[in-house]
C-alpha cells in the first residue's frame, strides 16, 4: 500500500531493513554491501529507480556501499550508449556507487568456475537441440528426462567446453548445463543452461569470447566475487534463489544471499525495457527521453526532480507482493517538491486584451513580485505594468455567476502583484467574440501598500503586451489508454501498442510570457501561475523557448475519474 508519510519521517522498517538489522546484530556482517545490476540493453525507468533507491538507500542507512554492476552477458542487445546513460541517470538521481563493475570483467573467472563444476561432475556439454532440451525438461507436474549426453565424463566435457570457447562449434550446436536434478520440483534446477555459444562481439570484450554465461551463472557468482552481503532483486527471481545458493555451495564461494521484493508496476504505462525499446524503434515516441516515457530520462526532460522521484520511491515502500501504483502518486510527489523550488512566472495561454483606461499610454511601471512565496531567498523580480495587457480569455464572463471571482461588467479583481481593477466595459467583434476588456485601476490599491479598502476576491495573472514574448508549451497525458496495456493486449489478442493514447501529446500551443522567462536558465523549474509546473525543453532555440508541462497544479485526473 502507498504510504503518505514523507520518506524522511517514516519510522517503520521494511522487511529488508529488518533482515539487515538482524544480520548486523548477530554479527553475520559488519557492514552492508549491495549492488544495482542493470543490463545495458535500454534506458532506466521508474521501476529501476525503486531498485536504485532501495539498494543505495540501505547502504547509506547502515553504512557500507553499493556497486554499480552492469549485467552485460548478452552481447547482442547491449551497447556503450546504454551504459553511459545508465551511469548518468544513477548520478542524476543523487547516488554515488562504491565501484563501477561489469559482469564481463569476470568472464575468465566464470569460465574457471565452469571448469571446476565440470571436474566435479557437476556440469556437462549437451549437444541436444533447444527443442530436444525443452521436450526433456518435463512440466511442473511431470519430472524431466535425462539428456543422452548427461553421462559424459569430466574429461570429455572439459575438452568439449574448451573447444566451445575456441570457436570450433556453431551457435546452438552445444551448450553447457549444470548437472543437478531432472526431477526437481523447481524447473530451474533441472540441469539449467549455464553457457551458450554466441558468435557476436561484445561491447567490452570485443571478439575475445564466443561463449557467454547465462544470467544464473553470472549473477550470483558476480555477487560472491564482490562479496555482496544482500543481493536484492525482484520477485520473479524467487525460483532462481535455489540455484543461486547451489552455485555458492558447490563452488565454495562467499555466501551472498538473495532477497526478493515486489517490482514496481504503474498504471497507464509500461515498465519493460524491451517494450519501451519498441516504442522508440517504431517512432511511436520521440526517443527514450520523450517526456511521456516512464524512463528516468523522460521524467527528467518532463521536469521531474530527483528529489520527487526519490520521495515517490520511499512512499511506495518495499512490498513482498505485486501491486500497481497510480501515476497520481508520482505527480503528487512532483507537486510537493516543485512547489518549494519553482520560480513563479506569469504566462497567458489564451489571451484577450485588457485595457487600463486610466493608465497613460506609453507609460510603464516596473512592479516587484516575489519569485517564490515558499522560499524568501529566491528574491524578487520586476514586472512591467502598462496600459495594454493580456489576461486569459476564460477570466472574463459577460453574465458571470455570483461565485465567479474574476472579471465581468462591474466586477473587481486584483492583478497579481499589481493593482485592483474594475471592469467598466468590453468590446466584441462581429462574430460576438470578445476582443477587449476595459478596466479602471485604483491607484491606491498597489500590492503591498493597498489603502483602497476595495475588496477583490480573485487574483489574475497578466502580462504587459509590449513586453511579452511568445513561447511554445507542450502538454502531456497518459501514454496509454489502458490501465494495464500489456495484460489487456494479451486478453484481447492485440498488440500493447494498440493502446497508445492518441492524445498523449496534447498540444503544441503558443502562450505569452512575462519578460523574466526569457532570461531564466534552461534548467530552471517553473510554476506558471494558476496553470501548472513547467520545465524548459531541449527543443528550445534562441528564437523560441519551449516548455513541457510537468504536472498541473491540482490533480485533474483523479477528479475526472471520480
Ligand atoms: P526490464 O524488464 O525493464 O528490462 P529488467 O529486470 O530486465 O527490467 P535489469 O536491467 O536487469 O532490467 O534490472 C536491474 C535491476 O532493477 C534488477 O535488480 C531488477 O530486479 C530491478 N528492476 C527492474 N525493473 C524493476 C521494477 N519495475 N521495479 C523494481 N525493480 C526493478
Ligand atoms: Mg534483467
Amino acid at each position: 500500500m502507498a504510504d503518505n508519510t514523507p520518506s524522511e519521517e517514516r519510522t517503520s522498517k521494511n522487511f529488508i531493513e529488518e533482515i539487515i538489522e538482524k544480520d548486523l546484530q548477530e554479527g553475520r556482517h559488519k557492514t552492508v554491501l549491495t549492488r544495482f545490476p542493470p543490463e545495458p540493453n535500454g534506458y532506466l525507468h521508474i521501476g529501476h529507480a525503486k531498485s536504485i533507491t532501495l539498494n543505495f538507500g540501505l547502504a547509506e542507512k547502515y553504512g557500507g556501499g553499493t556497486n554499480l554492476r552492469f549485467d552485460d552477458t548478452n552481447p547482442v542487445t547491449e551497447t556503450v550508449e546504454f551504459v553511459e546513460n545508465i551511469k548518468h541517470d544513477v548520478k542524476w538521481l543523487g547516488f554515488e556507487w562504491a565501484r563501477e563493475l561489469y559482469a564481463s570483467d569476470y568472464f575468465e573467472q566464470l569460465f574457471e568456475f565452469a571448469i571446476l563444476l565440470i571436474r566435479q561432475g557437476l556440469a556437462y556439454v549437451d549437444d541436444s537441440t533447444s527443442e530436444e532440451i525443452a521436450a526433456m525438461k518435463g512440466t511442473p507436474t511431470q519430472p524431466g528426462t535425462d539428456s543422452p549426453y548427461r553421462s559424459r565424463t569430466p574429461d570429455e566435457n572439459e575438452n568439449l567446453f574448451q573447444r566451445m570457447r575456441e570457436g570450433e562449434f556453431s551457435e546452438g550446436s552445444r551448450i553447457l548445463r549444470a548437472k543437478i536434478d531432472m526431477s526437481s520440483p523447481n524447473m530451474l534446477m533441472r540441469d539449467p543452461v549455464i553457457y551458450r555459444i554466441k558468435h557476436a562481439p561484445h561491447h567490452r570484450t570485443g571478439d575475445k569470447w564466443c561463449i557467454y554465461p547465462t544470467y544464473d551463472m553470472a549473477h550470483g557468482q558476480s555477487d560472491a566475487i564482490e562479496k555482496i552481503t544482500h543481493s536484492i532483486c525482484t520477485l520473479e527471481f524467487m525460483p532462481h534463489r535455489e540455484l543461486y545458493d547451489w552455485f555458492i555451495d558447490k563452488l565454495e564461494l562467499y555466501p551472498s544471499r538473495q532477497y526478493e521484493f515486489a517490482r514496481l508496476n504503474m498504471s497507464y504505462t509500461i515498465m519493460s525495457k524491451r517494450r519501451l525499446l519498441k516504442l522508440v524503434e517504431d517512432g511511436i515516441v520521440d526517443g527514450w527521453d520523450d517526456p511521456r516515457m516512464p524512463t528516468i530520462s523522460g521524467l527528467r526532460r518532463r521536469g521531474y526532480t530527483p528529489e520527487a522521484i526519490r520521495d515517490f520511491c520511499g512512499r511506495i515502500g518495499v512490498a513482498k507482493r505485486d501491486n500497481t501504483i497510480d501515476m497520481s502518486l508520482l505527480e503528487f510527489c512532483a507537486r510537493e517538491h516543485l512547489n518549494k523550488i519553482s520560480l513563479r512566472r506569469m504566462v497567458v495561454f489564451d489571451p484577450v486584451k485588457l485595457i487600463i483606461t486610466n493608465w497613460p499610454e506609453g507609460q510603464f511601471e516596473a512592479l516587484e513580485s516575489e519569485n517564490n512565496p515558499e522560499d524568501e531567498s529566491a528574491g524578487n523580480r520586476k514586472i512591467p505594468f502598462g496600459r495594454e495587457m493580456y489576461i486569459e480569455r476564460e477570466d472574463f464572463m459577460e453574465d458571470a455567476p455570483k461565485k465567479f471571482f474574476r472579471l465581468g461588467p462591474g466586477r473587481s479583481v486584483r492583478l497579481k502583484s499589481a493593482f485592483i481593477i474594475t471592469c467598466d466595459d468590453y468590446v466584441k467583434d462581429e462574430n460576438g467574440r470578445l476582443t477587449e476588456v476595459h478596466c479602471r485601476y485604483h491607484p491606491d490599491s498597489k500590492s503591498g501598500s493597498d489603502t483602497s479598502g476595495i475588496k477583490a476576491k480573485g487574483t489574475l495573472h497578466w502580462v504587459s503586451i509590449p513586453h511579452a514574448h511568445k513561447i511554445e508549451v507542450r502538454e502531456y497525458d497518459r501514454l496509454f489508454v489502458a490501465e494495464h496495456p500489456v495484460e489487456q493486449a494479451k486478453k484481447e489478442e492485440r498488440e500493447f501498442t494498440d493502446y497508445i493514447n492518441p492524445e498523449s501529446l496534447k498540444a503544441f500551443s503558443e502562450a505569452w510570457a512575462e519578460p523574466a522567462v526569457a532570461a531564466d536558465p534552461s534548467d530552471q523549474y517553473f510554476q506558471f501561475m494558476r496553470k501548472g509546473y513547467y520545465y524548459p525543453d531541449k527543443d528550445s532555440t534562441p528564437e523560441k523557448q519551449v516548455f513541457n508541462r510537468t504536472v498541473t497544479l491540482r490533480d485533474a485526473w483523479a477528479k475526472k475519474n471520480k
